[in-house]
């Protein structure tokens, strides 16, 4: 911001000393002679409509004022076209976006334009042209040249500009070379404006110009409408897609996916906002079509541009680096220029940010921020959806007291591993029944409610112990089962024995809730343990249970409890 400050100060003193002058110079040198007013007020409103309803060619407006202010050169020379291109340049200016401030660009396009207007007028005298000239021959020529030699000054005025500005020379580039072609394709347009008002006055404006300006409208209006529309039509379709992933993780990435396809964009970070410790942590991060593993530092709710989001609870749009580099915390990829991000918001709070970036610049309008805010809406209730999915399944599938497993869920997942034995792709499989020594008597000293805390702590023994090498279930009401994949059944008995020691001694302690001075109390239990295996002992599921039970009362209950008993066909 300083730097263009800076700049345009330098522009205005070389503006006020340059253009005043040139205009008294070019007036003295070469007088408009024949000025009729009604004509001249005719071409200036077909300019200030050719700056009003650009073409638009994906989304960029094309701007083709050239075409009035070439016919005003022929006809009136030089200083009548200065005046006509400099209003005209001034509204154009108000018309285009840009992220430089409007005190810049006024006296930046006014010189260049100026600079632009008098060397190709003076390469159009110098090589013999005339004004108000009524041949055919001579116009094509030197009307050509004088368009030609203009738009090469522009050219080369914009490159230079560039070259300050990115520190890169680039004469041909895309836009370039569209806007040569453009500028060939109305030439014959402007010098047949020119050549008819000759014969016919000011009807020409009406006859060549108004039926462009009006169709230029309605096709402007058509593309704009047919863009959204196409755009929302995607994002509904995408709406619909995100309501069918069950899983958050599913829901996220197929979001950021779609997203970057719909608005051709090159990265997207999803943040998350932990509420517990007030910090912002990039959850997933998509750049160029992958997802990608970046350690970032994690940053507090105000750093970064997901901070300022979180902040003020609104959307920013940027349209190049420099705009947002010095918000920006690290995070972005660093060839990022376009960026946009808004918050993500469900059931009215702010639970995170969507950052999308893009390397082209200046690619992100108030169009496609809407579309995103409603795709982002689609996307927090998703989310939430995946997670009351998830949490219904988890639901059902554990046991609300211990948070194990439960029943169902074991004999579904022992019917597959069984199946596994069969086939032949899991050599062996072990199962572990446990039971409660004396459990009622516990329930009945200390209270059915400390008979719950004991069950939840036996439960938490048990993971510490078996981890992840097997399913631990609730099976009833103070029995548990282990199934173990991969287990034989000595390896198993030992588990068992580790786990019936490790019960043994360890001091449960309770709250008794029949004792008047709820005191803590330590209290000790002892744990039966039967072990079944396959393909040893059984080939189906449930004489696999059968065995263990078996096992569990025959050979460790009845036997004084306290022990870990294998099955045995005898
Ligand atoms: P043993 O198994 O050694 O033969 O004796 P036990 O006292 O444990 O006998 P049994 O297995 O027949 O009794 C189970 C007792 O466990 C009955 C009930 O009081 C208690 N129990 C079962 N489910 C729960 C529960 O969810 N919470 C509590 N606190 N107690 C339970
Ligand atoms: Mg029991
Ligand atoms: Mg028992």
């Amino acid at each position: 911001m300083e730097d263009y400050r800076v700049r345009s100060v330098y522009l205005w003193s070389l503006w006020i000393m340059v253009v005043p002058l040139s205009f008294a110079i070019v007036y003295r040198i070469s007088p408009p002679t024949d000025l009729d007013f009604g004509y001249l007020a005719a071409f200036a409103v077909f300019a200030v409509l050719l700056t009003l309803f650009p073409l638009s060619m994906n989304g960029n407006n094309i701007f083709i004022i050239q075409w009035a202010t070439l016919a005003v050169f022929l006809k009136y020379g030089l200083f009548v076209e200065m005046i006509v291109i400099q209003a005209a340049v001034l509204l154009v200016t108000f018309r285009t976006k840009s992220t430089r401030p409007f005190y810049f660009r006024i006296p930046f396009n006014s010189l260049m334009f100026l600079a632009t207007s008098v060397i190709a007028g003076a390469v159009f005298f110098s090589l013999g042209g005339q004004i108000g000239s009524d041949s055919l021959l001579h116009i094509l020529i030197y009307g050509t040249a004088y368009q030609l030699v203009y738009f090469l000054v522009n050219h080369l005025i914009l490159c230079a500009d560039n070259k300050v500005n990115d520190g890169e020379w680039r004469f041909v580039s895309v836009e370039a070379v569209w806007d040569f072609v453009i500028m060939l394709l109305i030439l014959p347009f402007t010098l047949v404006l020119y050549l008819v008002e000759l014969h016919i006055g000011v009807a020409a404006i009406y006859l060549l110009g108004l039926p462009f300006v009006v169709a230029s409208f309605f096709l402007r209006k058509y593309s704009d409408s047919e863009r959204i529309n196409r755009d929302l039509k995607k994002a509904t379709e995408i709406g619909h897609q995100l309501a069918g992933r069950m899983t958050s993780v599913e829901v996220i990435e197929l979001f950021m996916v779609k997203v970057a396809e719909l608005l051709s964009i090159d990265f997207v970070y999803v943040v998350d906002y932990r509420r517990s410790t007030a910090e912002l942590v990039i959850l997933r991060q998509l750049e160029d079509s992958r997802f990608i593993e970046k350690d970032f530092t994690r940053l507090a709710r105000h750093e970064g541009i997901a901070g300022r989001v979180m902040l003020t609870n609104k959307p920013v749009i940027y349209g190049k680096k420099e705009e947002w580099a010095e918000v920006a915390a690290g995070q972005m990829a660093p060839s990022a220029q376009s960026v946009m991000a808004l918050p993500i918001v469900r059931n009215s709070i702010t639970e995170g940010v969507l950052i999308v970036g893009a390397r082209k610049k200046n690619l992100f309008a108030d169009h496609q921020l809407q579309i995103l805010e409603m795709l982002t809406s689609y996307f927090a209730v998703s989310l939430e959806k995946a997670d009351l999915v998830q949490k219904a399944i988890a639901k059902s599938e554990r046991c609300g007291l211990t948070k194990l497993y439960n029943y169902r869920y074991l004999e579904d997942s022992l019917e597959k591993l069984m199946n596994k034995v069969n086939s032949g792709e899991l050599e062996q499989l072990s199962l572990m029944m446990m039971d409660i020594d004396f459990f009622k008597s516990i329930n009945d000293r200390y209270g059915h409610q400390s008979g719950n805390d004991i069950l939840v702590r036996v439960a938490r023994l048990i993971e510490e112990e078996v981890g992840d090498e097997g399913v631990i279930a609730r099976y009833g009401g103070e029995e548990f089962v282990v199934v173990l994949p991969g287990y034989g059944k000595a390896i198993t008995m030992l588990l068992g024995e580790t786990l019936r020691e490790r019960i043994e001694n360890f001091d449960f302690e309770i709250q008794s809730d029949l004792d008047e001075g709820r005191t803590l109390q330590k209290v000790k239990i002892t744990m039966s343990i039967g072990v079944s295996s396959a393909p040893e002992d059984s080939d189906d599921a449930m004489s696999l249970i059968r065995n263990a039970d078996r096992a569990l009362y025959i050979g460790a209950k009845q036997a004084g409890r306290n022990k870990v008993a294998g099955y045995s066909k005898s």
